[in-house]
């Protein structure tokens, strides 16, 4: 088969990144992103399924006469915030843009995919998964209910992030843990509201509220093993008094992070007994919802060695290597790993921005490796012979 110019590849992925950048779509919104991903993998002559789990785009291209399968996937969405960039591709939405590099998740993956289309290399079936609504943790279950296993069976997913900080060309990952879970919640604390000069004769929630928040930082420092990583962060309080009123009702709202289910069952039983304790305690009543957003991500170790060693075969050996430590942010790809084995692997971005500042933008110099890694795995796993 035919090889593929790699830097006529790197200025074509340069382009659709910077198309993709311009025009962000929210959380199963993609449509535009979703039409543009499924002309390309068309032309390219994979088989494509699209509005799988709302907006998600399947395709698939097998060569020679293998019966194994493996997933590549990509997330496409966008986040709610106002871009403060000056590049000429920046975002065309008000209040929209491509604040965590899914235009280069996405472009990377389409490199991918016209890669494996030219060059072939592989026997057997992969399937490349552009997900949507990432950010809101909702968009890898909805492709699953959505029969994504069933209707394009897979044996096992990788995936990627790229990692600001990390120079280019630098890779990542490690086995077990990687990315933690989030699971939010909300104290509504209810008693009686009252005259700013007359506390006795009400029963307000304000100084409770004070003392709720204090008392759950003992969650992770007084209730969870050392051994245990968890975060609980109270992240908004409000109530409903004014500066001569005292509030009757008061809202904490938060967020908690932990690798393991067992911890964040922990963190859910210790809040909800320490609400209603200081509650009991202030004389007012604690209503406590306890949701879980993301699950853990966990790694394959088998298949994280396997990453390893495809990452070899494309980078700079000493550019690849294993991450110290898990992180306590969350990732969608996560829900995949509860069905099949994977690998989810960092890429660097260079000295970019964070992920989600409006300053941020996607490092072009990244995409050749990105494509290079998912059609390297792809090789290596579907191996000819
Ligand atoms: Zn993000
Ligand atoms: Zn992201």
């Amino acid at each position: 088969m035919a090889e593929l110019d790699q830097q006529a590849l790197h200025r074509e992925m340069t382009a659709w990144r910077r198309d993709l950048h311009a025009h962000p779509e929210f959380g199963f919104e993609e449509k535009r992103t979703a039409a543009f991903v499924a002309e390309k993998l068309r032309a390219f002559g994979l088989e494509v399924a699209e509005g799988v789990g709302g907006t998600g785009v399947v395709g698939t291209l097998k060569r020679g006469s293998g019966n194994r399968a493996i997933a590549l996937r990509a997330d496409m969405d966008a986040l709610r915030i106002a871009e403060q960039g000056t590049q000429a591709w920046r975002s065309q939405t008000p209040g929209t843009m491509h604040a965590c590099g899914h235009d280069g998740h996405t472009a990377m993956l389409l490199g991918a995919a016209k890669l494996l289309a030219c060059e072939g290399g592989f026997d057997g079936t992969v399937r490349f998964i552009f997900q949507p609504a990432e950010e809101w943790g909702r968009g890898a279950l909805a492709t699953l209910q959505d029969g994504l296993i069933e209707r394009f069976p897979f044996e096992e997913i990788f995936g990627l992030h790229n990692m600001p900080g990390l120079p280019i060309g630098h890779f990542e990952t490690r086995s077990g843990p990687v990315m933690s879970a989030e699971d939010n919640f909300e104290i509504v604390l209810k008693g009686v509201g009252g005259h700013a000069a007359r506390p006795h004769s009400g029963r307000e929630t304000l100084v409770a509220a004070c003392a709720l928040v204090v008392n759950l930082q003992t969650i992770v420092s007084r209730r969870l093993s050392p051994a245990d990583i968890g975060v609980v962060s109270v992240t908004e309080f409000i109530t409903d008094g004014t500066r001569n009123a005292l509030p009757g009702l008061a809202r904490i709202l938060g967020d908690c992070r932990s690798f393991r289910p067992e911890v964040s069952a922990a963190i859910e039983t210790e809040m909800r007994r320490i609400a209603e304790g200081t509650a009991q305690a202030y004389n007012v009543a604690a209503e406590v919802t306890y949701t879980r957003e993301f699950v853990p991500l966990i790694n394959d170790a088998a298949l994280v060695d396997e990453a390893l060693a495809a990452a070899r075969t494309v980078l700079a050996g000493d550019a690849v290597g294993i991450a110290a430590e898990p992180m306590t942010a969350s990732e969608d790809f996560a829900r995949f790993l509860i069905e099949v084995p994977g690998c989810f692997v960092f890429l660097g971005n260079g000295n970019s921005a964070p992920l989600h500042p409006p300053t941020y933008d996607f490092n072009d110099e990244g995409l050749l490796h990105g494509a290079r890694f998912h059609a390297a795995v792809a090789r290596r796993r579907l191996a000819v012979g």
